[in-house]
């Protein structure tokens, strides 16, 4: 085959416009409150009443009225209530009832006197003293937690499109609610092959390397919300990669990794095309130019296909560039995209192919504004440490030979 110049290849944005352009939001699904954690929230929720839903106690101690308190005095005390209960008795001159935290107030009561500003302490029979010496005054209102002082009768509580976490959760279920509305997770089947692989925790024999990819691609398409779905690897014979869509009808995507190079095992391509068609091959980007997009039909549903290169770093990047965002995207996300800022460069890079390279860096603060990208040492492809060292990409631009360190780049932010 004729060896593909840059020109042959498409630029990052437009790969990225091809891409994303395919996926849209999934459908809504009812799920239970207590398995949504990590969803996106497909409705708005909206306080169903007030919270607190009563005026009550923000202490154990004494109700009191707080023109009786004074120093050193004694008040009646004339009963007790806890949290779950409410009384109708009315607080008179001098008069205190024992009361727990979250117990509503009883009516002429205005304030609470903690246990600890009392000569009382906690009585766990049913038998307490009936009276209580006043140690420390409170100001009027202390200790009482005001109906509607977290949300009030029909306040947003989550907004349509919330990531759902376990606060959020805890706020839902103050209101009773036990299920809400998300959107389903997008199942992603992946898929590692190569001759030369082994699943970690088995025997490695001469030859071969473990599936590392497979595993931090995994663990990825997690941390985005997705559903991942890991197949058995498949050896690069012509045979076992005709099995390579079984089971994949029901994913909303297949990703492979390796096989999809200019290699004499490289069968990815011809695997897509047997099955429906490609997009495109070859993206001017390094690491990462041998990524392939298509669409193959399954069962007479259309699945589309990313074909992520089989390098270590190669397959993070693009999974990062082409395959996160669209994940989130389909989740219905509104920014899908990674953040980015400015960073003065530590040491030159250069970048004599033509290609957009992502730069493997770790930044630093430099001062409020100004932050330093730490270039890695290896910029390799295979460089497994340039990944862990890092929580950034510099992005040197595509015809730009050499960047001079302090110059400044863009650099896309990995970890939030
Ligand atoms: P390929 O794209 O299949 O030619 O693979 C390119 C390089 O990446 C080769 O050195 C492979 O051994 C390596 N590689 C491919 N797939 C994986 C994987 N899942 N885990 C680790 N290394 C891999
Ligand atoms: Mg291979």
């Amino acid at each position: 085959m004729k060896s593909k110049g840059n020109n042959d290849l498409i630029s990052v944005e437009n790969a990225q416009e091809i891409i994303f352009s395919k996926f849209k939001k999934l459908q809504s699904t009812q799920k239970k409150l207590i398995d949504s954690n990590g969803f996106i929230l497909d409705e708005e929720i909206n306080a169903l009443f007030d919270l607190p839903n009563k005026n009550n106690s923000a202490m154990d101690g004494f109700a009191v009225r707080h023109e009786d308190l004074e120093m050193n005095k004694s008040l009646r005390v004339v009963g007790r209530v806890g949290a779950e209960s409410i009384t109708d008795y009315i607080i008179k001159k001098d008069e205190a009832m024992r009361i727990m935290t979250g117990s509503g107030i009883p009516k002429g009561a205005d304030s609470v006197v903690p246990f600890e500003n009392t000569n009382n302490n906690p009585h766990k029979g049913n038998d307490f003293p009936d009276t209580v010496l006043i140690n420390e005054i409170v100001n009027k209102g202390d200790n009482i937690r005001l109906s509607g002082q977290d949300y009030k009768f029909g306040e947003t509580v989550v907004e349509n499109g919330m990531l759902i976490d376990p606060a959020i959760i805890g706020a839902i279920a103050s209101f009773g609610i036990n299920e809400v509305n998300v959107i389903r997770k997008p199942i992603v089947s992946l898929i590692s092959t190569g001759n030369e692989l082994v699943m970690p925790g088995e025997k490695l024999n001469d030859g071969q390397i473990y599936d590392s990819n497979s595993f931090a691609i995994s663990a990825a398409i997690n941390s985005s919300g997705a559903e991942c779905k890991m197949h058995k690897i498949l050896s690069d014979k012509k045979e076992d990669v005709d099995k390579l869509y079984e089971n994949c009808s029901q994913s909303d995507l297949i990703v492979t990794i390796g096989g999809v190079s200019k290699g004499d095992f490289d069968l990815i391509r011809d695997a897509i095309s047997s099955k429906g068609n490609i997009d495109f091959w070859g993206i001017n980007m390094k690491p990462g130019k041998p990524l392939a997009f298509g669409k193959v039909v399954l069962n007479n549903k259309e699945v589309f296909h990313i074909g992520l290169p089989g390098n270590p770093v190669s397959s993070y990047v693009c999974f990062e560039l082409f395959i996160r965002p669209i994940l989130l995207k389909m989740q219905g996300m509104k920014n899908i995209h990674r953040k980015k800022i400015r960073a003065k460069i530590s040491s030159d890079i250069y970048n004599n192919d033509g290609r957009r390279s992502y730069s493997r860096v770790s930044i630093k603060k430099h001062n409020e504004n100004d932050y330093i990208a730490d270039v890695y040492k290896n910029q390799g492809s295979n460089i497994f440490s340039s990944l862990v060292y890092s929580n950034g990409l510099a992005i040197c631009p595509e015809n730009c030979k050499v960047i001079k360190s302090g110059d400044e780049l863009e650099v896309i932010l990995l970890k939030d």
